[in-house]
């Protein structure tokens, strides 16, 4: 006799559903296991085994044959224990088939626990999206299984729960996720008005920035800042940051959640970067997905990295090919890159004197490289707070009131882009910069002039574009003017340095 039990197989983010073909038949005693399956799955047949011996039930001493199919889709992990487990016990009559379509997903120990597994969440989005209606998850995960809407979630704490059929925590939709509170604010920067400005176009209109400025004059505490000022997740958007951190098993049971700050440094390894594994897992720029990458260090990241990020920052996703196919997981993320001037680190500081050679400074500089600039909309020097301004009692605008003009620009954006397929100005491309970025006469001599008198790029050219686009709506200005252009172009400080006699 044959019988059927689906579980779910996740290879990135995509969800496959996966048959599990039992048939137990007399023949030589044997259990015999195929469809393309990984160690991890081959190692799970003693631990069903000595479980449901463990649960009461006797297997028969007959010839067990398992099935994983499709067969193209490689299965690797132990989540598919649940689903092996109930095709035997279905096969032996102990389990009743169900009437509707049910997936199970768990990982079974000796003693017959269900435990808990990782990218739980994802499995259950993917299961509902292929018309599964109910999912038979570990106890543990229930709670992240069922932050998915429409979904019949059962959590079993062991085998025995579905043998006698007891103590199962059914459970629909009603979790409620809580975002986080940040425990740091804007107005504990002192001064910087002009970089939290163009912190905030930054947010506004998702435009990656770099901060250039000496050691110690507040960099990464402004960049750490910068998500305070960011719009609250949606529950779309959180179900996307929630869905990468299940895969790495990062879900807290308090489904507490952030928008994603990720700070990484040169040394981070190439895997820790874009992820990776021989089962391809999420890295950081997945992590930082719907949040900010924060780069410190910028021109010291290898060019591979750099070229990765150039590619990222294009695709606003990351592709890890392997034999088996290509993972593909989301990394939208606003890139923060931040880096001294120059070696020595105080080349045009106002704190003391840069002792690098001119060719020291073109070298360092050339680390980071054009094409990548030209991807980056806002550059800004960041300089030493003024002891003035720290000694008197000044009282700086907290992050929620930045916040609050952030939302207003952002909803003009959805607004006007709603048939675009965009969300944000960073994301216009050159057709777009067109329709959305007309300019009047007299503005068009204004950014004409600039063109030809700072020699630059059509690319820098668009960036300032969409620069002034999110200041006009920032400021509710329908469109862009002068004053606009005029404070977009003060954002491109590095692209100064490089021009100054370098
Ligand atoms: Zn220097």
């Amino acid at each position: 006799m044959l019988s059927i039990v689906k579980t779910i197989s996740l290879f990135g983010i995509v969800g496959s559903i996966i048959e599990v073909q039992v048939d137990i038949s007399a023949g030589i005693p044997n259990w015999e296991m195929v469809g393309m399956l990984d160690k991890s799955i081959q190692e799970s047949k003693e631990r069903i085994k000595i479980a449901i011996k463990n649960s009461g039930i006797r297997i028969p001493s007959k010839k067990i044959s398992i099935n994983l199919a499709p067969a193209e889709i490689r299965k690797e992990g132990t989540s598919f224990d649940l689903a092996i487990a109930v095709g035997i016990l279905q096969n032996l009559g102990v389990v009743q088939a169900e009437n509707e379509e049910v997936v199970y997903i768990g990982e079974i120990s000796y003693d017959g626990a269900v435990k808990s597994v990782n990218g739980i969440l994802p499995m259950c989005l993917e299961a509902k999206k292929l018309g599964i209606k109910k999912v038979y998850v570990p106890y543990e995960n229930i709670k992240e299984a069922t932050l998915v809407k429409d979904l019949e979630i059962i959590g079993i704490k062991t085998l025995k729960n579905i043998i006698e059929k007891s103590n199962l925590v059914i459970l629909k939709n009603n979790q409620k996720i809580k975002e986080n509170e940040f425990n740091i604010d804007m107005s504990e920067v002192i001064g910087q008005e002009k970089v939290k400005r163009a912190l905030e176009i930054s947010a506004a209109g998702e435009h990656s920035i770099i901060l250039v400025g000496s050691p110690g004059v507040g960099k990464t505490m402004l960049a750490k800042r910068a998500i305070t000022i960011f719009p609250e997740l949606s529950y779309e958007e959180t179900l996307e940051v929630m869905k990468i951190n299940s895969i790495l098993g990062n879900i807290k049971d308090s489904l507490e959640i952030s928008r994603p700050f990720i700070e990484i440094n040169p040394n981070i390894t190439l895997n820790a970067f874009i992820g990776g594994g021989r089962y391809p897992m999420p890295g950081a720029v997945s992590l930082a997905n719907l949040g900010i990458l924060f780069m410190d260090e910028f021109p010291e990241f290898d060019r591979n990295k750099i070229n990765l990020l150039k590619n990222i920052l294009d695709t606003k996703c990351i592709k890890l090919d392997r034999v088996s196919g290509s993972a593909i997981y989301p990394s939208k993320f606003v890139l923060i890159a931040a880096m001294n001037p120059c070696p020595c680190g105080y080349y045009a500081s106002n704190i003391k004197e840069c002792i690098c050679s001119k060719n020291k400074i073109k070298n360092y500089l050339s680390k980071i490289g054009k094409a990548i600039l030209d991807r980056i909309d806002l550059q800004v020097n960041v300089k030493k707070v003024d002891y003035k301004l720290i000694s008197k009692t000044q009282v700086c605008e907290k992050s929620k009131d930045i916040k609050a003009r952030v939302k207003q620009a952002r909803k003009i954006q959805i607004e006007r882009y709603k048939k675009d397929g965009i969300l944000t100005n960073s994301e216009l491309n050159s057709n777009q910069i067109k329709k959305y970025c007309v300019l009047d006469k007299e503005t068009t001599e204004f950014i004409k002039e600039l063109y030809i008198k700072m020699g630059l790029s059509v690319r820098s050219y668009n960036n300032i574009l969409k620069v002034s686009r999110t200041i006009a709506d920032l400021n509710y200005k329908e469109n862009i003017d002068i004053q606009c252009i005029a404070e977009a172009i003060q954002y491109r400080s590095l692209e100064k340095l490089y021009k100054e006699g370098m």
